[in-house]
């Protein structure tokens, strides 16, 4: 038994690396250890193992255990997790630990233990050959080969209208690949946890033999830690996940499929603000293997690189599904065609024919609650949320309003709080309302509404989907968790209510996430084929906008090269590169004195400091908030100013909350 000395990361907001002795075999780099932190145990991860320590002796506290039975974190990983926290400008203890389960950094070994044990039990002989597959058209067999030989860091965009078959192109890429080299790994990330149940049945049926696992949010803590040691010991060969699964750690990574590439939720909007499509880009490249990123509609950076000839283009045009065509779009012109309880007559019309036909329609309405607000229309009160700069939605069913950014919550009152009115009126319309129109108007219809509201209950969300596939609903109402990724074989009619309010944002994105959206949602149509070709109406008061007149078209690609030639032109992403400064204090002045300093402190050669502003929504459950944007032409650049803008940001030793973001997507 000899001396070490480790350095170890713990997950402390400092940049805190601390030296520990331990007694013992020694451990290896990427090992975890049980060490006493001020008056808790907790465990971190060993950088470094050394035979002296800088550290005073009377100084240094011994390790407690070193958690010798699991693998030690790979060179890789640890490459990985180290760019983030630079990238990210966070500690990089924060970054490595909160992204293992929760199980493995517990001071007892008992779950880790019984979580090994299962991983040894569940071991079986693996087949990776997958079961028959079916005949892909010239385009899909094109982009799957592209896929399926590259070699060396490739990273590919995989440009394919909706239904065009892009999830069997990924799984005869995967097939090749497995036929190559039968130990290798394949990420799989998806935008939404709701999308993984169908994706992973089509995974198992096609890779029979194979181990799957899967890696997101909702899972267990044991079903988590079971799962993440099933990839991180290399068994788990598809490994099926969202964001979060770009920090797995996984041995014998080969391929990475980004499905829905576009889509916001891989950006991570708290804590470590990462972009998991940009940093499983950086993983790719470091590890020299192909990534492909799909969508209908790319990010703009995306569809950059690949213009720049960064990345491959793999176009696919047409649908898969023989006889399926991309749906009809029709704008319904609100201004002649008065609707009623927000629902037009050409709309209802529709829905009629689908209903007579025994077709399925989906109406889409990016809103939950029952009205966005409620108001007194005799003095002019309006149900203001007293914590922050929103309404509170009125909630009808559970007689609630509740506010959506802080969950307050209160009985709807009897009366106008100030001037004492009975007859209190909802304003707007989100989906229950719209439900209730709905099924008064048609009352034999199978009416289902999904949003976060109703799919509050674990595997509620699950088994509404699958009601819709069985065909057991005629009219589906949801949110933008209704829009992406599902394959609705019987969905003819897609109407969207109240797009509009997006034309008109303030944040440059704002379109592009409405266009993507648009297409997204009007993709759930006509996906089987059939006689009548499916249908998109969409309601406006803008018929003449240009984002619409590309939606008609399904016009992507001109619509990215307008928005991208105002983009250069603005100098805004992805021409140029930023990050973002907020800062919360009881009072908007000190957040926005704290800001100045911050603008004021440092020497910004080469860096462009906006001026401190109040945040949009400027107030969150008593916090106010405002935000600071800096902004760069060069990225290494932009990384290098930030860093000893971070330290110079600690030395303030400020009472205000402060935290960084660097591509912000939500300015
Ligand atoms: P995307 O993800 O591009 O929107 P999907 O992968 O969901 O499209 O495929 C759309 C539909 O086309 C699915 O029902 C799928 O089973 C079917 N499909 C895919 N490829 C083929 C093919 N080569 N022949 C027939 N049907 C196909
Ligand atoms: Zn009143
Ligand atoms: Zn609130």
């Amino acid at each position: 038994m000899s001396v070490c000395y480790l350095r170890i990361a713990l997950d402390t907001p400092l940049d805190a690396v601390f030296d520990y002795r331990w007694q013992g075999e020694r451990p290896a780099v990427g090992q975890l250890a049980l060490v006493p932190f001020g008056t808790r145990e907790v465990v971190g991860l060993i950088l470094a193992v050394a035979e002296s320590s800088a550290v005073a002796p009377d100084k240094l506290k011994d390790a407690l255990a070193v958690r010798s039975q699991l693998a030690p974190l790979s060179d890789e990983w640890l490459a990985l997790v180290g760019f983030a926290a630079d990238y990210y400008q966070r500690p990089l203890g924060e970054v490595a630990l909160p992204g293992l389960p929760r199980n493995l950094r517990l001071a007892s070994t008992v779950a880790l233990d019984r979580g090994l044990k299962k991983l040894a039990a569940a071991a079986v002989a693996q087949d990776p050959r997958p079961a028959a597959m079916p005949q892909l058209n010239p385009a899909q067999q094109e982009a799957a080969d592209a896929i399926g030989q590259a070699s060396g860091f490739s990273p590919m965009l995989l440009f394919g209208v909706t239904g065009s078959g892009k999830t069997e192109v990924y799984l005869q890429a995967c097939a090749q690949l497995l036929a190559r080299e039968p130990d290798a790994q394949i990420l799989i990330l998806v935008p939404e946890i709701n999308l993984t149940p169908q994706l992973e049945g089509n995974i198992r049926t096609r890779f029979p033999g194979l181990q799957l696992a899967t890696l997101h949010s909702s899972l267990a803590e044991g079903e988590r830690l079971r799962n993440w040691l099933a990839v991180h010991s290399g068994a788990a060969r598809i490994v099926l996940g969202t964001r979060l699964a770009v920090l797995a750690s996984l041995p014998r990574l080969r391929l990475i499929v980004i499905d829905e590439e576009h889509d916001p939720s891989y950006k991570q909007q708290e804590g470590l603000r990462y972009s998991a499509r940009d940093l499983a880009v950086w993983r790719a490249r470091q590890l020299g293997i192909p990534i492909v990123l799909g969508s209908a509609t790319p990010a703009l950076e995306s569809w950059q690189h690949a213009h720049a000839g960064r990345y491959r283009k793999l176009v696919l045009r047409e649908r898969a599904v023989k006889d399926a065509v991309l749906p009809k779009v029709k704008l319904i012109d609100m201004e002649r065609e008065r609707p009623r309880d927000g629902l037009t007559a050409p709309l209802l019309e529709a829905i009629r024919a689908r209903l007579a036909r025994g077709e399925q329609s989906l109406l889409f309405l990016n809103r939950r609650g029952y009205a966005p607000v409620i108001c007194c229309e005799s003095c002019g009160w309006i149900s203001n949320c007293s914590r922050c700069t929103a309404y509170m939605v009125l909630h009808k069913s559970e007689h609630r309003l509740r506010c959506h950014h802080c969950s307050l919550e209160m009985r709807i009152p009897r009366h106008c709080p100030t001037c004492g009115n009975v007859d209190l009126q909802p304003l707007g319309r989100g989906t229950q309302r719209v439900e209730e129109h709905l099924a008064a108007l048609f009352p034999q219809a199978r009416i289902l509404r999904i949003d976060a509201d109703s799919t509050r209950r674990k595997g509620s969300a699950q088994a509404a989907f699958d009601s819709v596939h069985r065909g057991e609903v005629d009219i589906l109402i949801g949110t933008q968790m209704v829009a992406k990724g599902h394959d609705f074989k019987n969905l003819t009619l897609v109407g969207i209510l109240n797009p509009d309010t997006a034309l008109f944002s303030q944040d440059y994105r704002a379109s592009e996430r409405l266009f993507a959206q648009l297409m997204q949602v009007a993709g759930r149509a006509g996906r089987a084929g059939g006689d009548v070709p499916a249908e998109v109406l969409i309601q406006t008061r803008y018929v003449q906008h240009p984002l619409y007149a590309a939606v008609l078209r399904h016009d992507y690609e001109r619509f990215a090269a307008v928005i991208l030639t105002e983009r250069r032109q603005a100098g805004l992403p992805p021409f140029i590169y930023q990050a973002l400064l907020r800062a919360e204090a009881r009072a908007v002045e000190d957040a926005i004195a704290f800001l100045e300093a911050a603008r004021d402190g440092m020497e910004h050669a080469g860096i462009t400091i906006n001026d401190p502003i109040p945040m949009t929504m400027t107030r969150v459950a008593n916090v106010e908030r405002a935000q600071l944007l800096v902004e760069s032409a060069s990225r290494p650049q932009l990384q290098a100013w930030l860093k000893a803008w971070v330290a110079y940001l600690r030395s303030l030793k400020t009472r205000v909350k402060w935290s960084l973001e660097v591509d912000p997507i939500d300015i």
